[in-house]
């Protein structure tokens, strides 16, 4: 079975006008003014594709012709992708000769398993207690899906035991993608010139390419790092359903899905140097996601770092939006969770300042931790362990309220924080009938003080909180 990536409908996007189609990696690229979105259900995919994409501009094109970032072209003509054609043989599927991101051990072979190892969303072995259920060897995926799988590899494996390891940004972080008005766009917003012409090997090239053991990793590279060893099985001569995306085609049931060995750097000091182009960096520390298992509320604070993340991320972009997608696992899988959100804002960036709304989304951080204490009684040697729960079951709640209104916030008046802020009133009246239900004089008196528990944001506080107030006082 000959299935090429070039031209084989497998993408799925959504255009402008509306329609919806899958297109091949030519179609993807050209087309690409008119496609709004890539269109996947799995946000990872989004990802994935649009990396994969970034990878091949750069390596048809090298860095971004300069008439590209006054956006003079208005499309990526077809004449830049003749590379492709002629290494047509990097992008097939199967086949006996180069396959696209796959390549056979040198001696030996190890066991087969389930092909669904490539959709993480898809149980395989013993994990059958799920919505979607699955059994291997039965349940196989499309050879459109199967490409997909292969493109998740390098940004979302996760460490699967002795010899596979994770992807190259380690455990995987929450990767930020820019948004412009149509794909074209958004992928100019991505491609930035690298100062430098030595991109690397990308996988499609060399599938067994290995990431040095120190120094500066190659662009394309780490883009495209391979951290397990596939070899698909041929597909099955008869049609079924597709148990990832339900189309009904000739499926792959198993293939070899086998770790690389160690790729651990040669010493702590002789670090690899990767410089990924979506993720955030914190003085040197990437942003990962939570592991919700550990908090109820591990989500509730979540967007305040990916829009500060985004306000201080070096390619800082106008307008502001993207796409920021994390995929988390903790004990081999016990849970996973693949999370999207979208975060728009629009901001005039000549009078914009980024450093002053960082300080404000920093201050409300702040006094939303200060919440539990300021709900205890005075003068209490008690702990109030009961505090805790209670103000973790509301704050979710009032965070999305939050987040949704972040464009008014960042650029709207000081008052905005304030009005938000507000957002807790009906939420602690509740929370106090809970936490003070007595009659007595003392509990009323306490209910009320809870009711009127909030972070306080009045803007002449946040002014002169770092210059007046002592450490530890009231707000
Ligand atoms: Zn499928």
């Amino acid at each position: 079975m000959n299935y090429n990536l070039l031209d084989e409908k497998w993408i799925p996007v959504l255009y402008r006008n509306g329609k919806y189609d899958r297109v091949g990696i030519f179609q993807a690229l050209t087309d690409a003014h008119r496609i709004r979105q890539i269109a996947a259900s799995n946000p990872m995919d989004r990802v994935a594709i649009f990396r994969f994409l970034l990878a091949l501009l750069y390596w048809c094109k090298g860095n971004p012709p300069d008439y590209v970032s006054a956006y003079a072209e208005k499309s990526f003509p077809d004449d830049w992708f003749t590379k492709l054609d002629e290494n047509r043989d990097c992008f097939n599927l199967f086949g006996d000769g180069k396959r696209f991101y796959q390549y056979q051990a040198k001696t030996g072979e190890p066991d087969k398993l389930t092909a669904n190892y490539l959709m993480q969303e898809i149980p395989t072995g013993s994990n059958w207690y799920h919505f979607c259920h699955s059994k291997d060897k039965d349940n196989g995926l499309c050879p459109a899906c199967c490409a997909k799988g292969l493109l998740r590899l390098p940004s979302f494996a996760t460490s699967g035991g002795r010899g596979k390891p994770p992807g190259i940004n380690s455990k995987p972080p929450i990767y930020i993608i820019p948004l412009g008005s149509c794909l074209f766009e958004s992928l100019l917003l991505s491609w930035q010139d690298q100062k430098q012409n030595d991109f690397g090997e990308p996988a499609w090239v060399k599938p067994d390419i290995q990431l040095p053991a120190k120094g500066k990793v190659a662009l394309l590279t780490g883009l495209t790092w391979l951290p397990r060893r596939v070899w698909l099985d041929t597909p099955k001569t008869d049609e079924e359903n597709c148990i990832a995306c339900g189309v009904k085609a000739k499926l792959i049931k198993q293939s070899v899905f086998a770790g690389i060995g160690s790729t651990k750097a040669e010493s702590v000091d002789e670090r690899r140097n990767w410089d990924d182009p979506h993720v955030i960096y914190d003085n040197k520390n990437v942003l990962k996601p939570n592991d919700s298992l550990k908090a109820y509320d591990a989500a509730s604070g979540r967007w305040t770092k990916l829009v500060i993340g985004a306000l201080i991320q070096k390619n800082a972009i106008s307008p502001h939006r993207f796409i920021a997608v994390s995929f988390a696992t903790v004990q081999n899988d016990k849970y996973i969770e693949a999370k999207k959100c979208e975060v728009s804002f629009n901001v005039n960036t000549d009078s914009f300042n980024p450093q002053k709304a960082i300080e404000k989304i920093d201050y409300w951080s702040k006094e939303n931790s200060k919440l539990i204490s300021r709900c205890k009684p005075k003068k209490s040697s008690r702990k109030h362990a009961e505090i805790r729960p209670m103000i973790d079951s509301v704050r979710p709640h009032i965070e999305t309220q939050v987040f949704d209104k972040i464009h008014a916030l960042l650029t709207g008046e000081p008052e905005a924080w304030e009005q938000v802020a507000g957002d807790y009133s009906p939420m602690m009246s509740v929370v106090a009938q809970s936490l003070a239900p007595g009659y007595t004089t003392v509990e009323v008196q306490r209910r009320r003080e809870i009711a009127a528990v909030k972070p306080n944001m009045k803007p002449k506080i946040i002014a002169t909180d770092r210059a007046g107030r002592k450490k530890g006082a009231d707000a």
